[in-house]
């Protein structure tokens, strides 16, 4: 199914975003959270794309086991990065051949050891460039984009990051899956702000889980993502045991998914670090 698809058939839909490990024993141990994840009929699961094109065919090896294991749709996601345009071409071609019909298009960070993203010779330097060349390339795909609820880390303001957000939808996005975010105030403000631009396609909420507060700080450091000075506090009461924090991390989540799910969200989109148990409970919740 295509994400146009997926979001006129329903009106609220639950999405799981892995990534590939890089052992087999990692491998052995997602295929687990797969099953229970896959129990729960999300309407697709979609996998990332490595920094650096590190996962380029690991993700459409993923792909292929969430829609032939697991019977899921799937969606991969593809950056530009270290990639000329032939070499995007000849990737799209294999995903095409591996049966996968939705690629999360996006430019990727700058590779390690760069500052600001400079594309190669022959590459891309904009997400917008590389829906471009999907939608020229083959009309069979169907095509998310990243938003940034609280800016993109490197746009001088927000006004700027919607319109280039506009670009992404105006080259052919289907739907928008956001930036991870705790406070749905922001994420509201960016719904509006792209409604009155005429952005008129799925916007849909990225969340992640809260199952460890040291790593969940690191997270939303390196994306500049708010984080409620009350959540922050109770997580700091509990810095020992990890068992506290994952409860009121999921307690946070579901309170903040059902206050978008009321909000009219077409779906959640779930970053579940390659594991099953918070997503389970609050989707049980929801
Ligand atoms: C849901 C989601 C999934 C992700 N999955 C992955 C993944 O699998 N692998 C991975 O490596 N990264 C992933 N990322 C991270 C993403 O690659 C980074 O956030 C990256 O820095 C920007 O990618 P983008 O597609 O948003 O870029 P763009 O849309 O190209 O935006 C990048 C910056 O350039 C500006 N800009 C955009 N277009 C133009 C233009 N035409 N002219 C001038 N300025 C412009 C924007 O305002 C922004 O500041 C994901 C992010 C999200 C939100």
């Amino acid at each position: 199914m295509r994400l146009s698809e997926v979001f006129s058939s329903r009106p609220f839909n639950i999405s799981i975003e892995i990534f590939p490990p890089k052992t087999a024993a990692g491998d052995e141990a997602l295929r687990k959270h797969m099953q229970s994840l896959a129990a729960h009929e999300p309407a697709f699961m979609s996998c990332t794309y490595g920094a650096g094109g590190s996962t380029r065919d690991r993700t459409i090896n993923w792909c292929q086991e969430i829609q032939n294991d697991f019977q899921r749709t799937a969606m991969a996601h593809f950056t530009c990065v270290g990639s000329t345009r032939e070499e995007l071409v000849s990737w799209l071609d294999a995903a095409s051949a591996a049966g996968i019909h939705n690629i999360m298009a996006l430019r990727g960070d700058p590779p390690e050891g760069q500052e600001n993203f400079t594309a190669i010779e022959g590459g891309l330097s904009y997400a917008n460039e590389l829906v471009e060349l999907i939608r020229s390339h083959s009309a069979e795909f169907g095509i998310g984009v990243a938003g940034y609820p609280e800016k993109h880390l490197e746009a001088p303001n927000m006004d700027v990051d919607l319109q280039n957000l506009k670009r992404k939808v105006e080259a052919g996005g289907d739907a928008i899956f956001t930036q991870l975010f705790f406070v749905n105030d922001h994420f509201l403000r960016f719904r509006d702000a792209c409604n009155s631009l005429g952005i008129s396609i799925p916007i849909v909420p990225g969340i992640m889980p809260i199952t460890d507060f040291a790593r969940i700080q690191r997270i939303t450091a390196m994306c500049g993502t708010d984080f409620p000075a009350d959540l922050a506090s109770k997580l700091e009461a509990v810095k020992d045991d990890k068992e506290a924090q994952f409860k009121i991390g999921v307690e946070f989540a579901i309170e903040q998914c059902r206050q978008l799910r009321d909000a009219g969200v077409p779906g959640i989109h779930f970053y579940a670090l390659n594991k099953s148990q918070a997503c389970q409970e609050i989707i049980a919740a929801l």
